[in-house]
């Protein structure tokens, strides 16, 4: 079952389109990973996701809801069922709240929450009881990190959007918060929609990766897959990039001009007239495994990417 449906998604800031018509579905237990460059428009389809940003069109539904119809008590359940952690754990906890305070801030129910709930919420993201009474100050990035997770388990969501959540960490610390989310997810059934620039990082926690460029999803499908054998040439690129990656082929070349069309055009090696004149729609190659490319990368090309 999915817990999550976006179809044709669009978000404008005036007259820049940041998000262009963006469809994926997220089945509830399962972590769907988003990456792409800086500006692809990740954020934004996060933020429209959860009524953070009005979108300019299409449709997106929780349990079937459709969320961007929903006001008044509808909404505050809505935003109790959808939390977000964000990326930077310095800025999105108030340095004058407590641990307690800012854990117990969106669960709006503070008179039913006990101290045993409180200490078995810090205990399950890897902090004391005693952490209940200290400030953000007092804890190191990886820590704080902890502290917004638990902040955004309070309420008991069945959806977490993590952006970029662990992109400013230390390696070594990253590798220790994703095996959290990974034992939250499983443990509690949780439902994640992962966002990151670093694909070697998705990899390392989502079963289904979605690849979005200047605001279009240009391939969706299995991560393992994606990062074994990308068919977008855009994907293609991400991969080669990978730190460590036997790919190092630059695929990619300099920009040129355009209007209208794929909008990776500009950058592809493989890019011939239809690609300049028509934007592709997504297809289906294999099972689940969709791109938007009139020309994927073979499986020849692959193999030597
Ligand atoms: P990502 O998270 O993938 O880096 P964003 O969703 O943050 O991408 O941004 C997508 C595009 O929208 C970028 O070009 C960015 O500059 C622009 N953008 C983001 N937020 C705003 C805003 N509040 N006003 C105007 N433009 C914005
Ligand atoms: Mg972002």
């Amino acid at each position: 079952m999915n817990l999550l449906e976006v179809k044709d998604l669009s978000v404008s800031y005036g007259k820049f389109r940041a998000v262009d018509q963006v469809s994926f579905t997220l089945a509830g237990g399962q972590t769907l990973g988003l990456v792409g460059e800086s500006g692809s428009g990740k954020s934004t389809t996060a933020r429209a996701i959860l009524r953070l940003v009005e979108p300019a069109g299409g449709q997106i539904l929780f349990g079937g809801q459709d969320v961007i119809q929903l006001r008044g008590a509808d909404l505050q359940k809505f935003r109790r069922r959808a939390q977000m952690v964000f990326q930077d754990p310095y800025s999105s906890l108030n340095p004058r709240r407590t641990v307690a305070q800012t854990v117990l801030e969106p669960r709006q129910v503070n008179a039913l929450a006990t101290q045993g709930w409180l200490d078995r919420l810090l205990q399950r993201v890897g902090l004391l009881a005693e952490h209940a009474n200290r400030f953000p100050h007092q804890f190191s990035g990886g820590q704080r990190q902890r502290i917004a997770i638990a902040r955004a388990l309070a309420s008991e969501p069945d959806l977490v959007v993590a952006d970029e959540a662990v992109s400013a960490l230390d390696v070594s610390i990253q590798a220790q918060v994703l095996n959290l989310l990974a034992d939250l997810q499983r443990d509690l059934n949780l439902t994640i929609l992962f966002i990151s620039h670093d694909l070697a990082v998705i990899r390392q926690i989502c079963s289904r990766v979605a690849v979005m460029y200047l605001g279009q999803m240009v391939e969706l499908g299995p991560a393992e897959e994606v990062c074994q054998r990308p068919r977008h040439p855009y994907t293609a690129n991400l991969v080669s990039s990978i730190p460590g990656s036997s790919r190092t082929v630059p695929l990619i070349r300099a920009e040129q001009k355009t209007s209208g069309g794929c909008v990776f055009a500009p950058r592809c090696w493989k890019a011939q007239s239809v690609c300049w004149q028509q934007r592709p729609p997504m297809q289906e190659l294999e099972s689940s495994h969709e791109v938007a490319c009139y020309y994927p990368l073979t499986v020849e090309e692959v193999v030597t990417v």
